[in-house]
């Protein structure tokens, strides 16, 4: 089968081969080229060392400047291009990383360290020749996840490759080999597990979120009992039990389901997975012999916090997943009024409650609710619809603090800001119209305690909660 390369792959692995060296295409692009997908990146593998790379793209090379990553790592970028020099892998001390790489000029040698077959396959980019010396394409015809050599050493070397096995297998659907699937499952891959940073933890399991087959891995972080290690906050969802008409399946169960329903978005995997995860602790059996799950979405919202930290994600990311939790019981019934619409967009941005949205929508499909957004989506969707791109924070009021202050002839102090805050909300319930002239006169009305001035708002400052599951 003919494998290709992109325009500066093959340019870089031109200009090696003039100078004398092996140039090989490795890894992902030969496995995802012989699945007929298309391949997210091409590494490269060569004979040469770092400074030769670099030393073979400097005079007349006019593509991206080589940077070594890593010299003794064996690590060139060029552009997107990995280049990397042919290695054998010496002893792991820690489980993470190899002690050291030994440089080797054969290209068996480095498929031999490879984790999995289908990933230990070469293209020689002299004669388009494949090597695959452990059986790669068989498996992947199988569609099978077999290790180079014994799972249970190779696992052992580097955890990772737990979670690599994991991800893999979600993203393309194959079967593991027994003799992997048992080294998964024994309880030494779950401990060594501890031995990974969190960002490695982090960058699979985003990787695992987004596959086509996110709740096949999930569900596999489970059943091997890495989601104790990984996850542990999620562990009480499992078996969490929801007596009520509404539910067919268990926390677990049921999450797995919505994260598989929704978008393939970081943020919204992520939101889908753990939506819930204040359930457990929150779980209480009313006198109707249905269960409860009050505050679960505030307490989630907690939890989620402190995970997405702990994984070192980027905080605008733990706050975007922070809001989805925290409002992803919203009510919306035919009483509710434009004004909830408004305070969700202040508290989650347009794009926030669009997010919100494909939670409610994904959250229903996984429950016996029905398909869409429901009724309560429709009516948001309608009010959304009506606000338009309309600006409405405190700061958009049109008067400010020394207006209050001059008609209420007050001093700076609580007052000014209660007043405005009173205001405001009037405003996003659409009771007193955002005109200087109608909110100067507001303050005149209520300066004289005129009784057809409106009466104070209940505190509406929380956009619509409803904890009714
Ligand atoms: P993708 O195309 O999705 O990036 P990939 O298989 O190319 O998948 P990379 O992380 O880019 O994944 O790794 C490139 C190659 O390096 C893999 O195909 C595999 O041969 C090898 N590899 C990566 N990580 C490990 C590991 N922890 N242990 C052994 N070999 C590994
Ligand atoms: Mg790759």
């Amino acid at each position: 089968m003919p494998f290709t390369v992109s325009d500066l792959a093959r340019e870089i692995a031109q200009r090696l081969r003039a100078a004398g060296q092996r140039v090989y295409l490795v890894g992902g692009a030969v496995r995802d080229q012989a699945l007929g997908r298309t391949p997210t990146d091409f590494d490269l593998a060569t004979d040469a060392l770092p400074t030769r790379v670099v030393q073979v793209l400097s005079n007349g090379w006019n593509g991206p400047r080589p940077v070594v990553e890593d010299e003794a790592f064996g690590r060139v970028l060029v552009g997107d291009v990995d280049v990397l020099t042919l290695r054998r892998e010496a002893e792991y001390h820690d489980r993470r990383r190899p002690s050291r790489v030994i440089f080797t000029k054969s290209i068996r040698a480095d498929l031999d360290r490879r984790d999995f077959t289908i990933n230990a396959m070469a293209v020689n980019l002299a004669d388009g020749a494949l090597i695959d010396p452990h059986g790669g394409m068989r498996d992947l015809k199988w569609g099978l996840l077999r290790s180079v050599g014994s799972a249970e050493r190779r696992l052992g070397e580097d955890a990772l490759r737990v979670l690599r096995a994991v991800r893999l297998r979600a993203e393309l659907g194959f079967s593991y080999h027994p003799h992997l699937a048992s080294a998964l499952a024994s309880p030494s891959a779950a401990e060594c597990l501890r031995t990974l940073s969190e960002e490695r933890v982090r960058d699979e399991l985003s990787r695992t979120l987004l596959s086509v087959g996110v709740l096949q891995g999930l569900e596999d972080l489970r059943r091997f009992g890495l989601v104790s290690t990984i996850l542990p906050e999620c562990l009480p969802m499992v078996g969490c039990l929801q007596r009520n008409p509404m539910h067919r399946w268990d926390v677990w169960g049921h999450t797995l389901r919505v994260t598989q329903a929704i978008s393939p978005e970081l943020r919204l995997r992520w939101a889908a997975l753990l939506h819930d995860v204040g359930k457990p602790a929150t779980c209480a059996v009313g006198a109707d012999g249905v269960t409860h799950f009050y505050g679960h979405e505030r307490l989630g919202e907690e939890m989620e916090r402190h995970i997405l930290r702990r994984l070192r994600y980027p905080d605008a990311l733990v706050r975007q997943v922070a809001a989805l939790v925290r409002h992803h019981m919203f009510h919306y019934g035919p009483e509710t009024r434009i004004g909830s619409a408004r305070r969700l967009v202040l508290a989650l941005g347009q794009d926030g409650v669009r997010d919100l949205l494909e939670l409610r929508r994904a959250d229903r499909q996984a429950s016996a609710w029905g398909f869409g957004v429901g009724p309560e989506g429709e009516r948001l969707l309608a009010h959304l619809a009506a606000i338009g791109d309309e600006r409405f924070t405190l700061p958009d009021l049109q008067v400010d603090g020394y207006d209050v202050m001059r008609e209420l002839g007050l001093s700076a102090g609580p007052m000014v800001g209660e007043t405005l805050h009173a205001m405001h909300q009037l405003v996003l319930d659409g009771q007193l119209p955002n005109r200087r002239e109608d909110l100067v006169n507001w303050l005149r009305r209520r300066m004289a305690n005129a009784p057809e001035a409106p009466a104070e708002p209940a505190d509406h400052s929380q956009p619509p909660q409803n904890s009714r599951r």
